[in-house]
């Protein structure tokens, strides 16, 4: 007997007729003689219709209030699951975050867990039941609600799956598995079967958001093996291990890509020893999480300063560097909020020279303009203008060969 957890995403319960299959999925896995406990999204929408009421109420709503908004998505995919699954004769019982005690600290709207209490899920499975979580939401230690950033169902998951030493976290999804790329973007996208927790590290945080980057952080660091499945098809999907046993490695594992970004340059800047600080010290204080930063080598005594946000908080950052412009004499502050991020990941590019020339002169060729580059030893990315994501993206993925296996 094998002790499963179970995600299943928006658009995997997505109606009521996704619901009754899923339900069919789960109870043919305990009649096989499994432990399942299955965390559950929302259904498709239902958070961004959440969002938006919030908004409507409240430009920036807030944080605390937004929680208790948001969070009651998951609270009817978790009764209506439970009904479907008792309907079928499979025993069930559905529970909310903070009655499994999914204990998170107290950042509202990206929460992080803290410990999870194992005891009433062990409880219910050892009475042959399955135990059904809704994801994405926790309580912090003064019985508030808490949630933990979009697509958090996946940590909710890990979290749950690590806490009971669980012998893999499943995560369905409506693509088979971990591509090259997002095959919404790249048709030829081809699936890996595996890949490494670095690997799917590195391109769940430069943008591919097929799992939470926290998830995929909890998974390597409590060693779950974790696995990306469709819940529309059967197969085997992706697993994320930590080694990657195939014979060969392939150079580059996948292209991420991100669309959220914004740039801010700060020109004609003093050049003096704390200026990189007081220019990125009030956008920390705003809480705007700041990304590639470029510093110009100074030709006389001023410099031009560059970094990259997430574009919701451009208007904001702008605000902001118009301030600190003026309180340092620079010349002026421009921004471009039409930018986007295109990444190569690969554990192979680490033993491999070359890769960079090769995506520099194939956007080249494509009259792509790189705006910006940072590298680290197992990606490099490039910042262009968001209309050529996905002639870069395609034009990439053929010349590095990722459609073959
Ligand atoms: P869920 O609602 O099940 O959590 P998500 O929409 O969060 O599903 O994640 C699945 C989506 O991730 C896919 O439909 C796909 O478009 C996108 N995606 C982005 N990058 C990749 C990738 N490299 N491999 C597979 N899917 C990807
Ligand atoms: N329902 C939440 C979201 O849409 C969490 C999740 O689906 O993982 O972001
Ligand atoms: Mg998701």
């Amino acid at each position: 007997m094998a002790l499963i957890v179970q995600k299943y995403g928006g658009t995997s319960v997505g109606t009521v007729e996704r619901i009754e299959a899923v339900a069919k999925k789960i109870k043919a896995r305990r009649d096989a003689g499994d432990a399942v406990v299955v965390v559950v999204s929302a259904m498709s929408g239902e958070t961004n219709r959440l969002v938006e009421l919030a908004k409507a109420v409240q430009e920036r709503p807030d944080p605390r209030e937004f929680d208790v908004l948001v969070s009651t998505g998951e609270q009817i995919t978790i009764a209506l699951l439970s009904m479907a699954l008792k309907e079928i004769g499979c025993p069930a019982c559905s529970y909310t975050g903070s009655q499994v005690h999914i204990l998170t600290d107290n950042a509202h709207n990206k929460a992080r867990i803290k410990e999870v209490d194992g005891a009433r899920v062990r409880a219910d499975l050892n009475q042959g039941k399955v135990v059904v979580v809704a994801g994405f939401q926790g309580v912090d230690e003064h019985g508030n609600i808490t949630t933990l950033g979009r697509g958090g169902s996946d940590t909710t998951a890990v979290a749950l799956a690590a806490a009971l030493s669980a012998d893999e976290c499943q995560i369905y999804t409506d693509v088979d598995g971990v591509y090259t790329t997002d095959p919404r973007v790249v048709p030829e996208a081809r699936r890996l079967e595996q890949i490494t927790f670095e690997e799917m590290l590195e391109m769940a945080s430069l943008g591919s958001k097929v799992l939470q980057i926290r998830a995929v952080e909890l998974a390597g660091k409590f060693n779950v093996p974790l696995r990306v499945l469709s819940s529309f098809e059967e197969g085997e999907g992706t697993l994320i291990s930590i080694e990657d046993d195939s014979m060969e490695q392939a150079l580059i594992s996948g292209i991420a890509f991100n669309r959220d970004e914004a740039k801010l340059t700060i020109l004609g800047v003093p050049d003096q020893p704390g200026i990189a600080n007081q220019i990125l010290g009030p956008v920390a204080d705003a809480n705007i999480e700041v990304d590639m930063i470029v510093q110009n080598i100074a030709e006389d005594t001023t410099t031009d300063f560059t970094f990259t946000i997430h574009r919701n908080d451009y208007a904001h950052a702008l605000e902001i560097m118009q301030k600190t412009s003026a309180a340092l004499g620079a010349r002026e502050v421009s921004g471009d909020d039409k930018i986007v991020k295109v990444s190569l990941v690969g554990v192979g590019m680490r033993s491999h020279a070359g890769i960079a020339s090769t995506m520099f002169s194939t956007l080249a060729q494509e009259g792509i303009n790189i705006r910006m580059i940072s590298t680290s030893e197992i990606k490099i990315s490039v910042v262009m203008d968001e209309k050529y994501l996905e002639l870069a993206v395609r034009a990439l993925h053929s010349a590095f060969d990722l459609e073959e296996s």
